[in-house]
């Protein structure tokens, strides 16, 4: 028999639970089991929704992703204390408008004189996806139209920092999906995300695919565990810029490009490498475009502002991540509300050889083409992420695409192009150079299927 006390607990328990869990907020539990278990039914019963009905939910999702847009562009700034509202709101935008769904699963046929045989495109199954704290939401979205419309299903251990607005994202992903008229719990998370929960959710048999945004620890963790991985690291994207360039666009185009979200697009120019007979006519036409040109000593007092040395290395200070560059100049003394800090360093200088997701690039002078392509390389550090380039030489543009064996390379534009931002081609936030999928699409969340028919539906 149960005591009166007993049962006021319990009910105080479910209530919370209720209010925590699948009633407040779609698709987060409390315990990565509980989400595993409601995850593994919703994918049973998705196995048997269509296509047509698959785009449904993704049509519902882009709607309610724009709608609410400029909330959780809101919500992740003010969580994570990075990025800029007006570009969150965009990212969003783009994420919505720009990301594939079901059309990106083109099967392929071969006919001939045996017959016909089709390759398929078919799901993973439940797929576990890690996001970083720099596109939380962004990341969810995006990795849910991409994974929905390959036919599975999804569960999120996102980073702890920016969990809430993480979670917020995969509610609405849920949201829609009733709407849309789809299963309970097709994308889940947990309330608390940890590495414990993290290490539960990539050892769950339940989980048929692994796939994480992120620094290189977590590539590396994913790449270890033994299961079919997508790994989408870090980067530290140099732009070059050569004499032949449109310099007063060149300019405009860094700026835009280096001080999108403050920076924290792991394709964001980093550190940019100009000819000297036109570093100077670069940086007006910057200083034009909104960037505030640091000198002297002021260079060595940001340095100690936003990296933290140890043993002659640095690394970055993570609560300076993503901040307002007006921030850091309040921080050294100057009141100036620009959007962006330039300023010239030698090529060792840790601006350039640290990725560090601020809105900050260190200016290389370099002599020609040559000078400018080793350096590039050695900033990139091999990650083969991003690189960038404002020229107008063919053989410039080649030579460097050829060195820097990057996933993405954008030339003459600012680098937000390379995802789809006034350049051609599909949106993502998961760009995945050590595994090779690159900028990930539904395609890259299934696995083919060959069907072969012999002597049969071979019709000429
Ligand atoms: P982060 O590496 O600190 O965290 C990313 C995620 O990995 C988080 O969910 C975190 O909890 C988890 N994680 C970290 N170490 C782990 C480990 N050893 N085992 C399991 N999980 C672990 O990255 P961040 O600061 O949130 O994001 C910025 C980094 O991500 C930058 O390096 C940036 O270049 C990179 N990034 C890459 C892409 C891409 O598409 N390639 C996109 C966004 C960000």
């Amino acid at each position: 028999m149960l005591n009166e006390q007993k049962i006021s607990e319990i009910v105080e328990s479910v209530i919370s639970g209720m209010q925590k869990g699948n009633k407040k907020q779609l698709g987060i539990f409390d315990s990565m089991t509980d989400a595993l278990t409601a995850v593994e039914e919703a994918y049973r019963q998705y196995r048997r929704y269509s296509v047509e009905q698959r785009e449904k939910i993704i049509a519902a999702i882009r709607k309610l992703t724009l709608e609410e847009a400029e909330k959780m562009a809101e919500l992740g700034v003010k969580e994570t204390g990075m990025g800029r509202v007006v570009d969150k709101t965009i990212k969003h935008q783009l994420v919505a408008n720009k990301t594939p769904g079901t059309e990106d699963l083109q099967p392929r046929v071969y006919t001939g004189d045996d017959g016909m045989t089709l390759i398929e495109m078919a799901p993973y199954g439940v797929i576990g996806s890690i996001t970083p704290s720099t596109n939380p939401s962004e990341t969810v979205l995006c990795n849910s139209i991409g994974m929905i419309a390959g036919g599975n299903a999804v569960v999120f251990n996102p980073h702890p920092n920016a969990k809430e607005t993480a979670n917020y994202a995969v509610d609405l992903v849920n949201r829609a999906i009733l709407e849309a008229g789809g299963p309970e719990n097709l994308v889940v998370s947990v309330e608390n995300p940890t590495q414990e929960s993290s290490r539960e959710m990539m050892q769950s048999p339940i989980v048929r695919m692994l796939v994480a945004t992120g620094g290189p620890g977590v590539v590396k963790a994913l790449l270890s565990s033994g299961k079919k991985a997508i790994g989408a690291g870090a980067g530290n994207p140099p732009v070059i810029v050569d004499d032949t360039a449109d310099i007063a666009k060149a300019g405009r185009d860094i700026v835009n490009g280096a001080s999108f979200d403050n920076n924290l697009p792991c394709i964001a120019e980093k550190e940019c490498f100009a000819f000297s007979n036109i570093t100077d006519d670069l940086i007006q036409s910057m200083v034009k475009a909104g960037a505030y040109i640091l000198k002297g000593e002021k260079i060595e007092q940001l340095k100690k502002v936003c990296l933290i040395e140890k043993d002659g290395k640095y690394s970055i200070n993570k609560k300076w991540v993503g901040r307002d560059a007006s921030k850091f100049l309040k921080e050294i003394g100057i009141d100036a509300d620009n959007k962006l800090i330039i300023c010239e360093t030698e090529e060792m200088h840790p601006f350039v050889q640290v990725e560090m997701m601020m809105p900050i690039l260190a200016i290389v002078r370099v002599n020609n083409i040559d000078e400018a392509i080793e350096k590039a390389c050695r900033a990139e550090h091999g990650n083969r992420h991003s690189a960038h380039i404002h020229s107008k030489n063919i053989d410039n543009l080649t030579k460097f695409a050829r060195a820097v064996e990057t996933t993405i390379f954008v030339k003459n534009a600012p680098s937000y192009a390379g995802i789809g931002a006034g350049g051609e081609g599909h949106t993502t936030f998961t760009i995945a150079g050590p595994t090779g999928e690159g900028l990930t699409s539904a395609r890259s969340f299934t696995r083919q299927r060959r069907c072969v028919l012999v002597d049969g539906l071979h019709i000429v």
